[in-house]
């Protein structure tokens, strides 16, 4: 039985993930859970998976809690995260946080050896040369990526060998915007930009889908996680959402994953890999009901997202890290209802052009540059 614990297990990626243990007939145990605000649902779930350790986001839940569980070993606030991850008895960390909070944590379970099931990109994306240099230090850590396009690279990827390797093809389904043109967006409004066509997911990655950031983001994070040039890697908008991503080897053959829209497939993998398991959570892709796989090129004039990212990308050091700080912020004041959701890119841009890339030499530079970033737009669009 692998010992599981879930960062983030109140989220969208948290609760697939406790329905894949649910039905995995006991081939996994969550022995941590943590949650930030949503205290009740962490209950629900803590009566349920019984486990040993707790992390929770607010002073109200940890006492509603410890009340019930007075025996649990439970944390509070941003340091219980990381607590968490430097327990001992586990096999396998799912960072589900939805941020830039999440680094931390994925170093302690890169420093302590463990598998990280990775869903959390911003952590890729703002730390990805030091979560790099991290897991040449710790050979026995790995990550295993749970984002479904990263997922699928990762299945693709061993049809050959990496040297072997001549594109990186990821698809994107276009976001709830797709054909739409820059006039068109001025206006729209949070509950339009929420409504994802393929994907349930939290709001934080729904709206970065409908800028195409989270294209942008993926992008960056696939750089990292594969070692494939900026160059090497093409972004395919491909509505249905059926291909996963795909890679290009040199003989030019195509190796693609495909599979229904649900986050369950590419959780269980980071989990079972390198053995893939049945499961009653997994539901079959029925090709009649498909029927056709459209494909274009995205529209870099309407959504910024991608260009942004490739630019910030091949900048490197700590301009990503300013890029997913800005637009984490960003985000947040669009869903408050304080910019416009054009006004997303324009903050992005802004933020990068004002800063100078600083080498990554630890988390702490990361850390630092993302909290400045986060002040600045904060006091210009708050
Ligand atoms: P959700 O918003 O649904 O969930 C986020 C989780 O993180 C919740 O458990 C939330 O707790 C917790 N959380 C939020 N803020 C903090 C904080 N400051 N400290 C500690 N915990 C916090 O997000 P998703 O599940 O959609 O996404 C999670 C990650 O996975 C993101 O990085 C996203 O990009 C990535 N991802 C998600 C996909 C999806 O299908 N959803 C697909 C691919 C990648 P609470 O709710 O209790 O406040
Ligand atoms: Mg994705």
């Amino acid at each position: 039985m692998k010992k599981i614990i879930i960062l983030g297990s109140t989220g969208s990626i948290g609760t697939n993930a406790l329905e894949v243990v649910r039905k995995s007939n006991e081939k996994f145990q969550v022995v941590g859970l943590s949650g930030h605000r949503n205290h009740k649902l962490l209950l629900e779930q803590i009566r349920e998976f019984q486990p040993k350790y707790v992390s929770v986001g607010t002073e109200e839940g940890y006492e509603i809690i410890k009340r019930e569980f007075p025996n649990i070993e439970l944390y509070c606030k941003d340091e219980g995260l990381k607590e968490l991850a430097l327990k001992d008895d586990y096999d396998i960390l799912l960072t589900a946080v939805s941020g830039a909070i999440g680094i931390e944590a994925t170093v302690e379970g890169i420093k302590k050896g463990k598998r990280i099931a990775l869903a959390n990109k911003e952590t890729m994306v703002a730390a990805g040369p030091y979560i790099n240099k991290l897991l040449k230090e710790n050979l026995k850590a790995e990550i295993v990526p749970v984002d479904s396009e990263h997922s699928a690279i990762f299945q693709s990827l061993l049809g050959g060998r990496r040297e072997e390797v001549r594109k990186i093809i990821i698809t994107a389904s276009g976001g709830t915007f797709r054909g739409k043109k820059r006039e068109e967006l001025k206006d729209v409004t949070v509950e339009q930009a929420l409504k994802h066509p393929n994907w349930a997911m939290g709001k934080k990655i729904t709206i970065d889908s409908s800028t195409l950031v989270n294209k942008g983001l993926e992008v960056i994070e696939a750089h990292e996680l594969f070692g494939v040039s900026y160059e090497d890697i093409e972004v395919l908008v491909h509505p249905q959402s059926i291909i996963h991503s795909m890679v290009e080897f040199k003989d030019r053959a195509v190796i693609a994953q495909l599979g229904a829209p649900d986050m369950k497939l590419p959780i269980q993998y980071a989990f079972t890999y390198p053995e893939r398991e049945a499961s009653s959570a997994l539901e079959p892709l029925d090709f009649t009901k498909v029927s056709t796989l459209t494909f274009e090129k995205p529209d870099h004039q309407t959504f910024k997202g991608i260009e942004l990212a490739f630019k910030a990308g091949k900048i490197g050091k700590t301009m990503p890290a300013v890029l997913n700080a800005a637009n984490e912020v960003a985000v947040e004041l669009f869903l408050k209802g304080k910019i416009k959701f054009l006004t997303i890119y324009e903050i992005i841009e802004k933020a990068m052009e004002r800063h100078i890339p600083l080498e990554i030499d630890g988390v702490e530079i990361i850390k630092k540059v993302d909290s400045e970033t986060r002040e600045w737009v904060y006091l210009n669009y708050e």
